[in-house]
């Protein structure tokens, strides 16, 4: 351990097709922390996930546990940061121990095989998810909350230590979104991940993340510990939402309330 922050993003300036998203970015997310980005639809949340994927260029902007991300060749790459995506493409016909094992691809020698060591490692990560009993059933057969599973399996089985995940409990009842971040919770605990998530429910955000960054109009508009971020002064202006924040047992509680 070199005591590098696992992300450092400084000044992060990211245009898609000629319209500029996001405008002066920066983030330190500390080995062992989970940061919770939040904001707006459209604030540039998944652009930002993207470009510390390196699924963006960003030259210049962005270090993984100290090195710069351009230094990092692809494969190198795969084995420090894992990203699963808002809505990953689930391909058709594929079982859910052959999707897993696609988070081997990194270290499968080009044109080689997988190897025991990977199959291993896939089977490993499945029962620790509590899916052996799904490895050949079809991915596409799977509940939203198996799938959510699945995916975060993947990502695991890549062996990185940065998971960055796009809104990981969207399309969960609220059983399932606290299944699924208590286990990346238990896993940050146990295997020393570090993790860096855009989220959608506050509450829960605020519930999980060591700290927050409040993105809106691709630029980061508050950051800091929930109680600092979870505010309804700053959620009231940046969400044109009405709001109350009630003290949790977790942190900051945020209800929308009908306007009067
Ligand atoms: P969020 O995840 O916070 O909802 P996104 O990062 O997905 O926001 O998108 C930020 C902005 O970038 C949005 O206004 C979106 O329409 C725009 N955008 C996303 N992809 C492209 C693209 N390929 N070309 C132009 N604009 C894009
Ligand atoms: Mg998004």
């Amino acid at each position: 351990m070199t005591g590098a922050p696992a992300v450092e993003v400084r000044n992060l300036h990211v245009s898609l097709d000629k319209a500029p998203i996001l405008f002066g970015v920066d983030l330190t997310v500390a080995a062992g922390e989970w940061v919770a980005v939040i904001g707006p639809n459209g604030a540039g949340k998944s652009t930002l996930l993207r470009a510390v994927g390196g699924l963006l260029p960003a030259p210049g902007a962005i270090s993984l546990f100290g090195t710069p991300s351009e230094a990092l060749r692809r494969r190198d790459r795969a084995r420090v940061v894992a990203t699963v995506a808002q809505s990953p493409v689930v391909p058709a016909g594929m079982s859910v121990f052959d999707y897993v094992l696609l988070g081997r691809t990194p270290y499968v020698p080009p044109l080689g095989r997988e190897s025991a060591a990977d199959l291993a490692a896939v089977r490993e990560v499945l029962d620790r998810l509590d899916l052996g009993g799904f490895a050949r059933r079809e991915l596409a057969t799977l509940s939203g909350g198996e799938r959510q599973r699945v995916f975060l399996a993947r990502a695991l089985a890549q062996g990185a230590t940065l998971l960055l995940l796009d809104e990981p409990t969207s399309a969960l009842d609220i059983g399932h979104q606290q299944e699924v971040l208590e286990l990346v919770d238990q896993l940050r605990r146990e295997h020393g991940l570090t993790v860096l998530a855009t989220m959608h429910d506050l509450s829960l955000a605020g519930e999980y993340a060591d700290r927050m960054v409040l993105l809106a109009a691709g630029r980061v508009a508050a950051a800091g510990p929930p109680r600092d971020v979870l505010t309804e002064e700053l959620l009231s202006r940046h969400y044109r939402a009405s709001v109350r924040v009630l003290p949790g047992e977790h942190g900051p509680l945020v209800v929308p309330v009908r306007p009067r």
